[in-house]
């Protein structure tokens, strides 16, 4: 069970008696939930530690190059292949483009992610957070820079601790100068998901961009700078919401960081090859602690703070190597898995589960729906309203008249040319504010590409024809170069029989 005060203070020992800046930064935002200290983390290699730079370039890569990728939309319109255009009031993802009346997909998109989120965490516990999520990987990298100008863990700790000397400072303005760096490029890169990116940077590097942009750059440049350079951990650990209910999503058969506390324990000093005398296979090295960047030592069990980056089975299976004992005293297991290891029985890989069974069924339902909804919507929208004063108009001849505007919202890039009529009243008679037509049944509605037309349409019927003071009326579309109909429900009122 996860608690917060489990949250571990990591390795006691060799952490430097006074608090740093950071650390008061880190207390801040705490919430007396557990005690601020500054987290020293080791470096060390393994297969975790390889396949977190693979997906922490992955998604660099795909969050910068993402602007500048191209996507020929034919002419007038931009051709930044992702682009939220908000003067443009639209969203392009590829070859499609969303506009803001749709913006349910945006919705549905939110919900197969959140529910992609839940199962991945039913699965394989908080990968997400150890691997994937940007609090993560900006901290990764900036972790990386610190150490490459200061260097590890212990040089870092004597650098601390030691007096203000000018290769002290050096080291400190290099190291915040290429952490505001990357919390630039960044924000700049941000920007250029909202606008053309050729164009923004020019712009930028020029001065003419807007205040606008300039004022988002520096809002996105220092949150980067903070989250990932000075909060760090404490962000997982106190800011963020998600390890406060994860657990809800974990069931005994979720793969998670664990020890293998039954092998584990009791622990000791050891020599290479031979465990202590009469203990456990842990040979209270701490390296497990030293590596962790949150500062949890995972041998005390789970623990909020611990964010599932498995950087402790890299530091362990180093130390069980070189001590020639069994790999995984740290390992990606279950915990049903360990109480049956424990009980040296078949530990076995559950994944298809009730809960990862509901999770994906409802994934592949949403995913099905968004699916076939983007691949069969319209390029048209309607909209009609009636006229509220007067709500209808005895014409001389005995006739009943309703006004209404009618919209029609074209989304295709051509124009486009459509024919109304009117059915579900005897005898009407169509006209638009501004045409002629020779048929008084029909009325055509030309619509320039990508935008809206908007028509003051009059709707005349006998008197005779009409049911009470409102009666049923539908609206017919044809698209004229498809032949597609597109019927719309409306109400024409009279004044009752
Ligand atoms: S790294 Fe392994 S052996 Fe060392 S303290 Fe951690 S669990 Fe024990
Ligand atoms: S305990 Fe291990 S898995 Fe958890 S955050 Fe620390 S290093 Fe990562």
């Amino acid at each position: 069970m996860m608690t917060p005060d489990s949250v571990s203070p990591g390795n006691l020992e060799s952490r430097p008696p006074r608090r740093t800046a950071r650390a008061a930064v880190a207390e801040r935002f705490a919430t007396a939930v557990a005690p601020a200290v500054q987290v020293y983390s080791r470096r060390i290699s393994g297969t975790f530690r390889r396949l977190k730079w693979q997906v922490v370039w992955l998604l660099l890569g795909l969050y910068y190059v993402g602007p500048w990728l191209r996507w020929n939309r034919g002419p007038g319109v931009p051709d930044q292949a992702l682009l939220i255009d908000m003067p443009g009031r639209r969203a392009y993802f590829f070859g499609i483009d969303i506009w803001p009346q749709e913006v349910y997909y945006l919705a549905g998109l939110m919900i197969i992610g959140a529910i992609g989120l839940f199962l991945v965490t039913a699965l394989a516990g908080r990968v997400w957070c150890g691997f994937t999520c940007p609090q993560t990987v900006w901290t990764d990298i900036y972790m990386w820079v610190e150490r490459v100008i200061e260097g590890d863990r212990n040089a870092r700790m004597k650098l601390d601790k030691g007096p203000l000397t000018l290769n002290k400072a050096m080291k400190k303005v290099a190291k915040h100068a290429a952490w505001l760096f990357i919390a630039a490029a960044t924000g700049g890169a941000w920007i250029m998901y909202f606008a053309d990116a050729p164009t923004v940077v020019r712009d930028i590097f020029t001065g003419q961009a807007s205040f606008t942009v300039y004022g988002f750059i520096g809002l996105f440049t220092t949150t980067t700078y903070v989250l990932a350079g000075w909060a760090r951990e404490a962000v997982c650990i106190y800011m963020c919401p998600w390890p406060r209910f994860q657990g809800a999503m974990f069931d005994e058969h979720s793969l998670i960081v664990t020890y293998e506390n039954w092998r584990g324990e009791p622990r000791g000093k050891a020599k290479r090859g031979r465990p202590v005398e009469g203990g456990g296979h842990c040979v209270d090295c701490t390296m497990c602690v030293q590596v962790c960047p949150t500062g949890v030592d995972i041998r005390k069990g789970q623990q909020m703070a611990c964010i599932g980056c498995a950087l402790c089975i890299d530091a362990c299976n180093g130390i069980m190597d070189k001590m020639g004992l069994p790999r995984n005293l740290i390992a990606y297991d279950s915990n049903a898995n360990q109480v049956a290891r424990a009980k040296d029985k078949r530990a076995t890989l559950r994944l298809v589960r009730p809960r990862t069974i509901i999770y994906a069924g409802v994934l592949l339902l949403v995913a099905a729906i968004m699916t076939y909804s983007l691949a069969t919507r319209t390029r048209l929208e309607i909209n009609v309203l009636h006229d509220r004063a007067p709500l209808f108009v005895r014409l001389s001849g005995g006739d009943i008249r309703n006004g209404y505007t009618y919209k029609v919202l074209n989304m295709a890039r051509e124009p486009r040319a459509y024919t109304l009529t009117a059915r579900g009243i005897e005898g009407t008679a169509l006209s638009v504010i501004g045409q002629a037509s020779d048929d008084p049944n029909v009325v055509t509605l030309p619509v320039k590409p990508d935008s809206v037309g908007s028509f003051r349409l009059f709707v005349r019927a006998p008197r005779a024809s009409l049911e009470g003071k409102t009666t049923e009326l539908n609206f017919v579309l044809t698209d004229k170069a498809t032949g597609r109909t597109y019927e719309h429900a409306a109400l024409f009122a009279g004044p009752g029989r």
